[in-house]
């Protein structure tokens, strides 16, 4: 096992692109830590890097307390286990667990040893005779992280390994990776473009937007406390609301409606002090509302159009107009294209099931003034 380190780490393919920008993240050892961003963010390019697939053109990279930037990638000590796991289809399951062994001269016995150890641990004893073809889509993907395992690397190193499953087995071996990963407790690094296997999965979390380290964190340290208005955007889904506002002594404005600034709220915030009178970004995340079973709460109340309800059995998430204009993140207005007017001012809640809520109704929405967010307009820093 041990520690990874990257310093003032970039990657300039000879075509001029900048992949990876002066890359400094510490991956303690025995930590999984994901690598999350949207496409095109540097995440495969740094791990790639990592496992000595591609040069760094800058810093240096460290596995343990060894420099690795002029080590092959053979002579790392990583296991790398990917989205296309490519099993031998003419060996059986044992003979592709054992595969990297016997290239490397280990000892016919020792690798039946370490071959059954993996398999007990991945559940896949019974398969061991088995050709990959005749495995499920699940099973072959625990065949591909038995390669891994049987290794015992100082990491492993992961590039999507779950998008190829379908919906329902992702959720299952993403738990199972989990559980795996607090048994061995070998160093790893993830990479996903999915915020969710890095909500759940991560012991930390590094998020990249175009090549650069935008936060890296606890999972919830992240989603309670995002450092900037992209980081906001990509944690969580639905994605945080994102709205114009401006800042008016006590209160915050919004369209027309005002929110109060609580004492509290201002004493959690020293920094919202500097920004009385001018216009600001407030984060509002879709579950951090209630409606309103009474009238308003001064203050505290939202009142929005309707637009459209999605009942999704464990929530109803409502699409309604607040009147403001909301905010896309730089990934979100890719995402959209060519946005129409009206969404442009429309917020996703995430009330209880039952909540009585219609399209073409008006709906009062309670804020909890100690869950809002704030960013500065131009920097898109987080106000605190
Ligand atoms: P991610 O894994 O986050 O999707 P990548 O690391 O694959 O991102 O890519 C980061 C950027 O580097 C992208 O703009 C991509 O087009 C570019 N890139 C990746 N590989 C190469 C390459 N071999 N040559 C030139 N540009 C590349």
């Amino acid at each position: 096992m041990a520690s990874i380190g990257f310093a003032g780490v970039s990657k300039t393919f000879d075509d001029g692109t900048t992949a990876v920008d002066a890359l400094d993240l510490e991956i303690r050892d025995g930590e999984f830590m994901v690598l999350v961003g949207p496409s095109g963010s540097g995440k495969s390019t740094a791990l790639r890097m990592l496992a000595g697939l591609e040069e760094n053109t800058a810093g240096t990279i460290r596995i343990g307390d060894r420099v690795v930037d002029e080590v092959q990638p053979k002579d790392r000590d990583i296991a790398m286990v990917f989205q296309s796991y490519a099993l031998y289809p003419h060996m059986t399951v044992a003979e592709n667990l054992g595969f990297a062994l016997r290239m490397k001269g280990v000892a016919k016995a020792e690798i039946a040893r370490r071959v059954d150890v993996a398999a007990e641990k991945l559940g896949i004893t019974a398969l061991l005779e088995r050709r990959p073809k005749a495995l499920s889509g699940g099973q072959r993907q625990r065949v591909a992280l038995g390669r891994a395992i049987v290794r015992d690397p100082a990491a492993f190193l992961m590039d999507e390994p779950l998008s190829n499953l379908d919906a329902k087995l992702r959720v299952e071996m993403r738990a199972y990776l989990a559980r795996l990963h607090q048994e061995l407790g070998t160093t790893t690094v993830y990479v996903t473009h999915d915020q969710t296997e890095a909500m759940t999965m991560g012991d930390r979390v590094a998020v990249m937007r175009d090549g650069r380290l935008a936060q890296c964190g606890a999972p919830q340290a992240i989603y309670d406390d995002p450092a900037d208005l992209f980081v906001a955007g990509f944690m969580g889904s639905p994605a945080m609301n994102l709205l114009r506002a401006r800042i008016e002594g006590d209160a915050v404005v919004i369209g027309d409606q005002r929110l109060a600034l609580t004492e509290a709220v201002r004493r959690a915030r020293p920094g919202l002090a500097a920004y009385d009178g001018r216009d600001v970004v407030v984060g509002i995340r879709p579950e951090s509302v209630a409606q309103s079973p009474n009238g308003p709460v001064a203050g505290r109340t939202l009142e929005l159009d309707v637009v459209l309800t999605e009942a999704l059995g464990s929530d109803l998430l409502v699409h309604a107009d607040v009147g403001a204009p909301v905010v896309l993140t730089a990934d979100q207005e890719e995402l959209a294209g060519e946005v129409v007017p009206e969404v442009l001012s429309r917020v996703t809640l995430r009330l209880p099931p039952g909540a009585r809520v219609r399209a073409g109704e008006r709906v009062r929405a309670i804020v909890d003034p100690d869950r809002l967010h704030f960013f500065d307009a131009d920097t898109e820093r987080a106000i605190r």
